[in-house]
């Protein structure tokens, strides 16, 4: 069965506004079983509308078509699907007394703007589709062979009315079945050499693999298709990757459960990533159970009266250097009492950098019960994909600590990366 999607609106054009609608939508057909050949984004002009309609259901047999429904003189997708079906628009009492309870139910004080009216407006023939989280009804046609489904752009409301289509999929397309899908996850290494072992198990059909790669630092492999084809390319591609496995999708995720499975906890000091491990980690679900502290140690005063970094230390190599970072996780270790503790100390940048030590530059520390293990990264970007980067691979290197990948040290006999490349 072929899906497509249109978003509607000048914003997506202007790229004001994301066009996450279709994403979601796309997900959620090919979820169910069917196969989408097109995402189309058009402008608020009615005329625009009418074409983007037109191509959109010539050959599909689902159109899922977002936005444009509001009270505003931009909004045009009524006029335009009426256009398309050759008939006229009229007010739907069912709509209208839809809209009056939402406002009753929402805005009690309030009067209906008379300009809401025209929310109840449908093509003649259209059936109506409640929507319990705002004003705008969607509804559904029929144009040639393919069902059309109109439905609000704002997000949340979309997504209910989307899901609340679900039984009328299997009415409208009888027989299909929903693909098996299972996901392999891995950390602490590259595409192309993830490529290199899985070899021809990435195929596009019987089943499909795609492979994704995640800013959170993580590869998503997706195996789709026929239940027992599924299972099997995914043992095979389990067996090929054993060493890269991570247990969940990201590896903040995987870092909880695997803390949470063992009893174990983790802290975290960062500098330059100000906060963004701890909100990986605190995003978690389950976090509660092993998120035990996390400082941000900006000051070169909070890493010495806090972590007992040592003032010597950073005089003699630098506030971002790895002996800091490592005296900063062995620090945080000790003060929050955890298993684990990640620190980061680096230059995000814009101003900040020096030949030494250029922008970009971030030196993450894992400490556990046996000692440290310090890593320095660079990072190229702006000052946000600095910190998120440097963020997500200490989250990697941590989890791979935590694995047994990466071994950590006593302090007194760390390799820096320094003295690794000297070797
Ligand atoms: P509606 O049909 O509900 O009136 P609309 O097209 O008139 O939708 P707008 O008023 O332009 O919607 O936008 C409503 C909200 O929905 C805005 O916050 C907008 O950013 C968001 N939105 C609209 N279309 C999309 C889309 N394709 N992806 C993500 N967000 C969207």
């Amino acid at each position: 069965m072929l899906a497509r999607t249109l978003a509607i609106g000048d914003e997506l054009l202007l790229g004001r506004t994301v066009d996450t609608n279709s994403a979601h939508i796309a997900r959620w057909l090919t979820d169910r079983g069917l196969r989408v050949d097109r995402a189309a984004v058009v402008g608020d002009a009615q005329a625009d509308i009418e074409a983007a309609l037109r191509a959109a259901t010539a050959g599909a047999d689902l159109v899922i078509v977002t936005g444009g429904l509001g009270p505003t003189d931009d909004d045009r997708t009524r006029q335009a699907l009426a256009a398309v079906l050759g008939v006229a628009l009229a007010e739907r009492p069912a709509a209208w007394a839809e809209i009056q309870a939402w406002y009753q139910r929402n805005r009690p004080t309030r009067p209906i703007p008379e300009v809401n009216r025209r929310q109840a407006q449908l093509p003649v023939g259209a059936t109506l589709l409640a929507n319990d989280r705002g004003t705008a009804p969607g509804m559904l046609v029929r144009v040639g062979q393919a069902r059309v489904v109109c439905l609000p752009g704002v997000p949340h409301e979309m997504h209910a009315m989307l899901d609340a289509l679900q039984p009328r999929l299997g009415e409208w397309f009888p027989g299909m079945a929903p693909p098996a899908i299972a996901e392999v996850w891995l950390a602490g290494i590259g595409e192309s050499a993830a490529q290199e072992l899985i070899g021809d198990l990435l195929s596009e059909r019987d089943p499909q693999v795609g492979i994704t790669v995640s800013e959170l630092g993580h590869l998503t492999l997706r195996v789709v298709g026929a239940a027992p084809a599924v299972k099997a390319r995914t043992a095979a591609l389990r067996k090929a990757l054993k060493a890269h496995l991570i247990p969940a999708a990201g590896p903040a995720p995987s870092l909880v459960a695997l803390l949470a499975r063992r009893g174990q906890t983790i802290a975290v000091a960062e500098s330059c990533t100000c906060g963004h491990v701890a909100a990986q980690l605190g995003a978690a679900p389950g976090a509660s159970a092993v998120l035990r502290e996390a400082l941000v140690a900006y000051h070169e005063r909070v890493k010495t009266a806090r972590l007992g970094v040592p003032a010597a230390l950073i005089r003699r190599h630098g506030v971002v250097s790895e002996p800091v970072a490592a005296a900063m996780a062995q620090g945080m270790r000790r003060l929050a009492r955890a298993d684990l503790a990640v620190a980061t100390t680096g230059v995000a940048g814009p101003a900040g950098g020096s030949a030494a030590v250029p922008v970009g530059t971030v030196c993450i520390a894992i400490a556990d019960r046996r000692g440290v293990v310090v890593r320095t990264t660079r990072i190229a970007g702006t000052r946000q994909r600095v910190q998120h980067r440097a963020a997500a691979q200490a989250l990697v290197w941590a989890l791979e600590v935590a694995l047994g990948r990466i071994e950590t040290a006593r302090s007194d006999q760390v390799v820096t990366t320094s003295a690794r490349k000297a070797r």
